[in-house]
C-alpha cells in the first residue's frame, strides 16, 4: 500500500509500505477513505519535534472497516467509521468521565495518511455512521476525528451557555471549528480573532458575529470594547503560544472561562495574575471520542458543515505538497484522498 513517511524536517514521502494487519484481537484495520494533515503534524515537519527515525505519520481518518480482531464486537467489516486520534477503551473511569484522551489504556493512532490503518482497541475508539455517507459529507465527517471535536471541547471547556459571549483566539481549522461549536452551543455573540481575509470570511459563515484583527494588548482592548468593558463569558484558545494564552486569559471576564486546546509551546501562566482574574481554565488534549455520536448526527442532519475548513484536496501521493501548502499558510487544511 501507499503510506506517508516523514524522514526529516521538510522531508515527506509517500512510499510503498506493508499493509497493516490485526496484531491484537481488539484491533481493526480500516481502508482509509479520506485523511488529512493536522496542524500538529507541522511541528514535526518544521523540526520543532525531533524525528529520531522515519515514521508513518497521520492521525485523522475516516474509512471502511476491512477486518476486525476476534474480540471486536461494536464495528464490523463494511461499516463506515470515524475514530479519535487517540485510541481508548471507552470503559475505564477516565473514559466514562468523558476524558477518553486520558484513557488508562490510551494509545496514539499513527500511520493514518495511508491506504490502510490499524486502529487499536477498536470497540472503544471507532464509531460507525448510521449509514454509508454521501460523498459530500466525507470532509465534514473527517474533521470529527480531530479538529471539529477539538473545537467542540474548547467550547465545552469554556462553558459556553445559550446567550453567552464567546471569543475565539486562532483562525486555523480548530479555531474555525470552535466558532461552529460556539454557535451550536448557543453563544449569542461570537468574536473571532483573525487577520486573514479568507479565514475571517469562513468564521462569519460559521457564525461569528464580530471580527477582531488586533492582537496582544490591542486585541484585548478591542474585545473589552465589544463586551461593555468586562470581557467575554467564554474564550476558546486555539493556538498554544504565550501570546495567544495571554490574550485568552485577559479577554475573559471575571467568572468567565478559558478553554485551551492549542498545543502549548513555551506558555507560562502567572499564578498571581490567574488568582486575581477569577478566570476558570480548563483544556488539554480534546476527548473527541466523547463527541463523535453527537457530532456525526449533526453532520448527517446538515446542521454543521465543518468540512469547509479543507481548502485544499489532493491525492495521497501529493502529501508533500499538502504539507508545504499548510506550512506556508497557503492552505488552512489539506485533505488527502488515498
Ligand atoms: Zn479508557
Amino acid at each position: 500500500m501507499r503510506a506517508t513517511i516523514i524522514h526529516a524536517p521538510g522531508d515527506i514521502r509517500v512510499e510503498n509500505a506493508p499493509e497493516p494487519t490485526i496484531t491484537a484481537p481488539t484491533d481493526a484495520v480500516i481502508r482509509t477513505v479520506a485523511t488529512c494533515v493536522c496542524g500538529s503534524d507541522l511541528w514535526s515537519y518544521r523540526g520543532v519535534l525531533p524525528i529520531a527515525e522515519p515514521w508513518a505519520i497521520g492521525h485523522e481518518y475516516v474509512g471502511v472497516v476491512e477486518e476486525v480482531g476476534s474480540e471486536v464486537s461494536t464495528v464490523r467489516p463494511g461499516q463506515f467509521v470515524i475514530g479519535s486520534f487517540v485510541a481508548s477503551d471507552n470503559t475505564c473511569p477516565n473514559c466514562r468521565a468523558g476524558y477518553q484522551t486520558s484513557c488508562l489504556h490510551a494509545q496514539q493512532v499513527n500511520g493514518a495518511q495511508a491506504e490502510y490503518v490499524r486502529i487499536p482497541i477498536a470497540d472503544g475508539t471507532l464509531v460507525a455512521t448510521p449509514e454509508q455517507p454521501d460523498e459530500e459529507l466525507i470532509p465534514s465527517l473527517l474533521t470529527l476525528s480531530d479538529v471539529m471535536g477539538t473545537g467542540w471541547y474548547a467550547a465545552r471547556a469554556a462553558e459556553i451557555r445559550p446567550g453567552s459571549t464567546a471569543v475565539v483566539v486562532g483562525d486555523g481549522a480548530v479555531g474555525l471549528s470552535g466558532v461552529i461549536a460556539a454557535k451550536e452551543l448557543g453563544a449569542e455573540r461570537i468574536i473571532a480573532m483573525s487577520r486573514h481575509e479568507s479565514r475571517q470570511k469562513l468564521a462569519l459563515e460559521f457564525g461569528a458575529t464580530d471580527i477582531v484583527t488586533e492582537r496582544g494588548e490591542e486585541g484585548v482592548a478591542r474585545v473589552k470594547e465589544l463586551t461593555n468593558g468586562v470581557g467575554a463569558d467564554s474564550v476558546l484558545e486555539c493556538v498554544g503560544t504565550q501570546e495567544s494564552m495571554r490574550q485568552g486569559l485577559q479577554s475573559a471576564r471575571p467568572g468567565g472561562n478559558v478553554g485551551f486546546v492549542g498545543f502549548p509551546h513555551g506558555t507560562q501562566i502567572d499564578g498571581q495574575e490567574l488568582f486575581f482574574s477569577h478566570v476558570g481554565l480548563r483544556g488539554g488534549l480534546a476527548p473527541v471520542r466523547s463527541y463523535l455520536p453527537d457530532l456525526i448526527q449533526r453532520v448527517f442532519d446538515g446542521r454543521i458543515n465543518p468540512g469547509k475548513v479543507f481548502d485544499l484536496s489532493l491525492p495521497l501521493d501529493q502529501a508533500a505538497e499538502g504539507y508545504k501548502a499548510m506550512d506556508q499558510r497557503r492552505a488552512i487544511k489539506t485533505l488527502l484522498r488515498p
